[in-house]
């Protein structure tokens, strides 16, 4: 069972991420690649996915390339 929290960073398998975004109402948009990285702006999809960060309903999408990771503070764990 997942639970959005208002702020928490996911780190997420590819099976468990349509349940996330399905669960979060945003998977339609996910799939139609509206989401960026926050940090270099690329075009996230479900094979670059790095984290998703949540804060005050805001959902925020980070790729999968470390510097990004880092720069956004190392705040990927694992919550599934
Ligand atoms: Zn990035």
């Amino acid at each position: 069972m997942t639970t959005i929290d208002t702020e928490k960073t996911y780190a997420v398998h590819e099976d468990d991420l349509d349940i996330l975004l399905k669960n979060m109402g945003i998977l339609d948009d996910f799939e139609k690649g509206v989401y960026k990285c926050l940090i270099c702006e690329k075009q996230i999809t479900r094979y670059n996915l790095g984290g998703i960060h949540v804060k005050d309903d805001k959902i925020v999408f980070l790729c999968d390339s470390l510097s990004c990771v880092s720069e956004f503070g190392g705040l990927i764990r694992c919550k599934i």
